[in-house]
């Protein structure tokens, strides 16, 4: 944390999206960014790291967004690329019950390194009314044998649920280091 002359917050923060490929990480990610897009920077384990600023009552959040390109068969990277994350969002594709499932070989890799840090389950893809495979209660249950803070529901290509799933999530991490008060702009 850094406090500026004028006593202003600058808290910067990591956090990872993590879930099988074609879930719609890219897309959440760049739906949230439109316009203030700053770097995409493809590193050696194929990860895309974005940059999102964000106004606080009392100072700004930077958030870098880090989007786990990787195949599943590189997930034993991912407890690499989660390591100093503060939050992490867990996405699965509504119209893929398997996307759902796969948490459990998701989610211990993150834990391995990440623990105790705010999660959120995200079930995206939203608009896809009619191939909806993964229920609610599915989900639910999922959000609550894994100790997830939330679930959402999202769609990216209309856009409902983006903006909250990442307020959210800022929010529970501000509360987990003790900002509580703080207030989203
Ligand atoms: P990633 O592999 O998890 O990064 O997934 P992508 O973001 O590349 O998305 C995979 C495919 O799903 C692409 O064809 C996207 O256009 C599509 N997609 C992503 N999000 C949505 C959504 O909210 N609704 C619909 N209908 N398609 C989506
Ligand atoms: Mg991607």
């Amino acid at each position: 944390m850094i406090v500026t002359e004028q006593n202003e917050l600058n808290l910067t923060y990591k956090i990872c999206l993590f879930g099988d490929s074609g879930v719609g990480k890219t897309s959440i990610v760049n739906r949230y960014l439109t316009n203030n897009f700053l770097t995409n920077i493809k590193s050696t384990l194929g990860a895309a790291i974005y940059i999102k600023y964000v106004e606080l009552d009392k100072g700004k959040a930077t958030l870098q967004v880090w989007d786990f390109g990787g195949e599943e068969k590189f997930k034993f990277l991912i407890s690499s690329y989660a390591q100093g994350a503060s939050g992490g969002i867990f996405m699965f594709d509504l119209t893929n019950y398997d996307s759902l499932i796969n948490v459990i070989n998701w989610h211990p890799e993150f834990s391995k390194v990440a623990r105790r840090v705010p999660l959120i389950l995200v079930g995206g893809k939203l608009d896809l009314e009619q191939q909806r495979i993964c229920r609610r209660e599915d989900a639910l249950d999922i959000k609550n044998l894994y100790e997830f803070q939330n679930y959402i529901e999202c769609s990216s290509k209309t856009g409902e649920n983006v903006d909250l799933v990442f307020k959210d999530l800022l929010m529970k991490i501000l509360s987990a280091q003790g900002y509580a008060q703080i207030k989203l702009i």
